[in-house]
């Protein structure tokens, strides 16, 4: 039974592009479902000057994809208000905390309210101070704080960002969303772990080779060049995602499966991430920008050439590494991770190369000639599932041995029907349920491993290395992974080389 929630969700950027790609039809999907029945509202919060009946009709159309009813989309966009708002102006959070009073009584609210910052973060020490002291958090229910990324752009102005956060808010009730924790495959990483003792018993440097995590993005920066060109991919995926999904994949076994101790483990993880000098930094990070190319047909311009990108801009629109996390369970396993934007294709996918039987039995002439070695991965989308690369014999006379893979993906129906992320994580804040969020701890962990990597790259001078767009990075980041006498397993790059679609 889907139990009803009940609360006062109010969007600050209720007019912005998060909002309406993904918060308002996240926010129908509950309904439909029936987490949202009649006790909820929404007060939407921006400068632009709506009416309510205007900021029902942009409800109604960023709900279209979802095919709703008439009536259905009429129900829904009805519990919606807009109040013209400039989160620097005092006075406006008077006449917001007046609206949220009437609505909590008209749809007896019972107190709950949910503020999600869909704004720029320098905002958001201002709304917090204001949402105290104009007394709107003063409920008799709960009042919890949604924040999306990123939070801060340094472990210094994340630090102040949550001093300032945190002289209203507590930790518990602060929901910062990495939305790739609301992703089923990633969640998923704990089920294949901690529900399969196959493989967590080989989960550890005696039977782990290396592991390899790939976030790669298809397009450019598209309308985002301004946002981008100060971020980075490092600051942009590295910090966030990326290191989150290594903390999954490396943590400790849990003694139960909840918020608390989940949330314990994957701090210890990234506690034991290396953090690199600046030296070792340079030598275990990569980074590239890409330039124009033809790729399967069509012509695609450089990052300097996008909208609000410098001409001359040094920014990184790729990022691969190898992370060392200094504990027994890992000692001496690369975690090798890789993103960027204008890669091949778009798919994030996680693989856990294990080692080569110790000798290749098969081969009396060189039994040290390895076999190939046995491959979990993890696909988290566009398809989900999970493949499991074995050495079979090949059939006929003789004895060769050939590479076989069990590959279990959803199919697109269950994906189709599956949870969108915002729409888990949104319901997980109205639960009270944060396992799927960022602690401050992670936070504050990952951007002390980012921090040294940005330092170093900031004092090079001269050009990055550069990729063209449609291949999977620079040459550098084959360079790395070599070096160590690795390659990259996934290699999406190489089916349009041999037709002649990609140089
Ligand atoms: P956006 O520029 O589309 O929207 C910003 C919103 O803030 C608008 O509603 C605007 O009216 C409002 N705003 C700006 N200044 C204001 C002021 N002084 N007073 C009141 N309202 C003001 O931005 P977005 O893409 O929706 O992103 C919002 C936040 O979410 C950003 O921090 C961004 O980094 C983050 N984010 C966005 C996405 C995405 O897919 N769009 C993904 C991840 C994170």
């Amino acid at each position: 039974m889907n139990e009803e929630q009940i609360a006062l969700f109010t969007i600050f950027g209720g007019t912005g592009d998060l909002a309406r790609r993904k918060l308002y039809p996240s926010l129908f999907r509950l309904y439909r479902k029936g987490f949202l029945k009649n006790k909820f509202a929404v007060i939407g919060t921006a400068r632009r000057e709506w009416t309510d009946d205007y900021y029902r009709e942009v409800i109604t159309t960023s709900i279209d994809a979802l095919s709703p009813t008439e009536e259905e989309a009429l129900a829904f966009s009805s519990h919606f208000y807009y109040q013209a708002h400039n989160v620097m102006d005092s006075a406006h959070y008077h006449s917001l905390k007046e609206l949220a009073d009437e609505l909590d009584e008209k749809y007896q609210l019972e107190g709950n309210r949910l503020f999600y910052l869909a704004m720029a973060p320098n905002f958001f020490g201002t709304i917090v101070d204001h949402l105290k002291s104009e007394q709107i958090i003063d409920t008799r229910g709960y009042s919890r704080l949604i924040i999306e990324k990123p939070f801060g752009s340094s472990f210094e102005s994340a630090q102040q960002l949550n001093e300032q956060i945190r002289a209203v808010f507590n930790e518990e009730q602060i929901f910062r969303i990495d939305h790739y924790l609301g992703k089923e495959m990633i969640q998923n990483i704990s089920a294949v772990r901690f529900g399969n003792y196959i493989f967590e018993s080989l989960w550890n440097n005696h039977y782990i080779d290396n592991i390899q995590v790939t976030l790669a993005e298809d397009l450019g920066v598209e309308d985002r060049g301004g946002y981008y060109d100060k971020s980075g991919a490092l600051k942009d995926m590295i910090q966030n995602h990326i290191l989150q999904v290594v903390a999954l994949l490396a943590m400790e076994v849990p003694n139960t499966f909840s918020e608390k101790t989940i949330r314990e483990e994957k701090i210890k993880a990234l506690k034991a991430v290396r953090i690199y000098s600046e030296e070792e930094a340079l030598e275990n990070f990569v980074r590239g920008q890409y330039v124009s190319n033809t790729f399967n047909g069509k012509d695609i311009i450089s990052y300097r050439e996008e909208t609000n990108v410098a001409p001359d801009s040094r920014t990184e629109t790729f990022v691969a590494g190898k992370l060392v996390i200094d504990n027994f369970r890992w000692k001496g396993v690369p975690f090798y991770i890789r993103t960027g934007k204008q890669l091949t294709t778009k798919a994030a996918r996680i693989n856990v190369v294990f080692k080569p039987s110790p000798v290749n039995i098969f081969n009396p002439e060189d039994v040290c000639k390895t076999l190939p070695q046995n491959i979990l991965t993890i696909y988290i989308q566009p398809t989900e599932g999970f493949s499991l690369t074995l050495n079979g014999k090949e059939v006929g006379p003789g004895f060769h041995l050939d590479p076989v893979k069990l590959d279990y993906r959803n199919t697109a129906e269950i994906i189709e029907n599956s949870p969108e992320a915002y729409e888990k994580l949104v319901l997980d804040a109205l639960k009270g349920d944060a396992t799927n969020f960022t602690h401050w701890d992670e936070v504050s962990q990952s951007w002390r491993i980012v921090d040294v990597i940005r330092q170093a790259w900031d004092k090079e001078e001269g050009d990055i290395p550069t990729y063209k767009a449609g291949t999977m990075g620079p040459a550098e980041a084959f360079d790395l992974i070599k070096r160590e006498n690795d390659d990259w397993v996934w290699k999406p790059d190489e089916w349009y080389r041999e037709r002649d679609l990609l140089k």
